[in-house]
């Protein structure tokens, strides 16, 4: 077989290509879209069909498509070294750079970072050292990992053992050994008749029940996303943050603050623990590092690991060929020039965050809507059958991917998971990118709601 048996690009793409997160046999007789170009944030299709990708890619085009700065920094490091290992004591100039910027924005009790090339690995990585820094300590019985049911932490092993996905865990047998999961925020689908507040203080204390359960002596470590993405963007109860970090200290486990979307930008503020006001020992990032220009992640370490790494683990046997890839490293050092530079957190903060929401909330009245809620430039917008009881549609799902079909026939792209609807648009979005982005949501609802009926 050579590619001149087939008349398109998606034929060929369908004959060979196995994509994550997708049902194979389903995609090779519906097809795939086939993405050609891409500028500020706007995505361009084969045929030539434009849509505004209210995703980021996959809610990490912070700087937006089409940044020719970061084209020429990668050009030039590849020019004058495009590879060199950060293994036995050698380093590279934008690694280090990299790492000296990232941690200047990640708070006085953050100063180093380990590189990886995704976020899952970057999961595998804190996981690692977490349970090597207690080990130093003289406590290697303290391995037990809590995190939460419908969380998401990538999908290596490790990844999506932490994570708390069922159809994930069913497959390939997991969650593996030592990993333990409790109840997730989510207060409209599951608060019942609690204030949100109360509903925040319970499920946070589910963290306490469950160290006091397995023994404080045997659990490292409890890692939760700041906000849940994958699972729906779901924003937690005001309480909720406060109370985990109140119990992470006085139990004397290691909290672990999931960045790998909240952080660079997207809730307002550089990383998503400065919005929630807690401080994470160790803190994976990813995506928005680079803004998906090139692969890249990697691993915020607090001086209290950094500090137990250096004087008593001797080597730390983990790596990767890439990491602190300089290429990959260039392309996140360019991005987070332009981050500053462009006063993008500032921006998400004080103008394009607030407007976002007051347009997004503006779908509160429509009929198949509960609730529409964001913060920064990330938004959930919840389907209910009843707003006053907060019943939930029972073919939910279905209804979540026809609003999605929906704005995507009309030149939006919108995430569903599940009855929720969202949103994660690239930072650099206009007021009028704004305003049309909630303007072909509400018709995707409407053309539901028209459908249903
Ligand atoms: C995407 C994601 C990951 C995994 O990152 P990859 O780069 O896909 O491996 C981990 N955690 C969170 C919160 C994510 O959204």
């Amino acid at each position: 077989m050579n590619e001149h048996q087939y008349s398109n690009i998606s034929q060929i793409d369908t004959a060979h290509h196995i994509h994550p997160f997708n049902n194979a046999g389903e995609l090779k007789e519906k097809g795939v879209r086939v993405m050609t170009s891409a500028k500020g944030v706007y995505v361009t299709d084969s045929n030539g069909k434009h849509y505004l990708d209210g995703f980021a890619g996959l809610w990490c085009v912070n700087v937006g498509y089409g940044r020719e700065r970061i084209t020429r920094a990668v050009t030039q490091q590849m020019n004058e070294l495009p590879y060199y290992n950060s293994f036995f004591g050698t380093t590279n100039t934008p690694a280090a750079l990299l790492a000296q910027k990232v941690t200047e924005h990640a708070g006085p009790h953050m100063n180093h970072v380990f590189f990886t090339n995704s976020g899952s690995e970057a999961t595998d990585t804190w996981f690692r050292l977490a349970r090597t820094y207690w080990a130093a300590l003289g406590k290697p019985q303290k391995t037990a990992v809590i995190a939460r049911r419908n969380g998401y932490h990538g999908s290596t092993v490790a990844g999506a053992s932490l994570g708390g996905m069922k159809p994930m865990h069913a497959q390939g047998g997991l969650p593996i050994e030592g990993i333990h999961h409790i109840n997730q925020p989510y207060w409209y689908g599951e608060g019942g008749d609690m204030t949100p507040d109360e509903f925040g203080l319970l499920r946070a204390r589910e963290l306490e029940a469950k160290i006091d359960e397995l023994g404080e002596d045997n659990v490292a470590a409890f890692v939760a996303e700041p906000i849940q993405g994958a699972g729906g963007v779901i924003i937690p109860p005001s309480t909720y943050w406060p109370e985990i970090a109140r119990i992470c200290k006085a139990r004397n486990i290691l909290l672990i603050s999931d960045e790998v979307i909240c952080g660079f930008g997207r809730l307002g503020t550089w990383f998503g623990y400065q919005h929630f006001g807690v401080e994470p020992d160790m803190a994976p990032i990813a995506k928005g590092l680079s803004s998906g220009y090139l692969p890249i992640g990697g691993v915020l370490i607090s001086d209290r690991v950094a500090d137990v790494l250096t004087k008593h683990v001797g080597e730390f046997n983990h790596g990767y060929t890439y990491s602190g890839h300089p290429v990959a490293a260039a392309a996140a050092l360019e991005n987070i020039k332009i981050i500053e530079e462009e006063n993008l957190v500032a921006r998400v903060h004080d103008d394009i965050g607030p407007a976002f929401h007051a347009g997004w909330k503006t779908l509160e009245d429509h009929p198949l809507v509960g609730e529409a809620e964001s913060v920064g430039l990330i938004a959930g917008l919840q389907l209910a059958a009843d707003k006053a009881t907060r019943r939930r549609f029972e073919n939910g799902d279905k209804l979540g991917s026809m609003v999605r079909d929906a704005a995507l026939a009309d030149g939006l792209i919108l995430r569903a998971t599940g009855d929720r609807m969202l949103a994660s648009p690239p930072l650099i979005i206009s007021h009028a990118e704004v305003a049309h982005l909630v303007s072909i949501t509400r018709k995707a609802l409407d053309t539901v709601l028209t459908a249903v009926n």
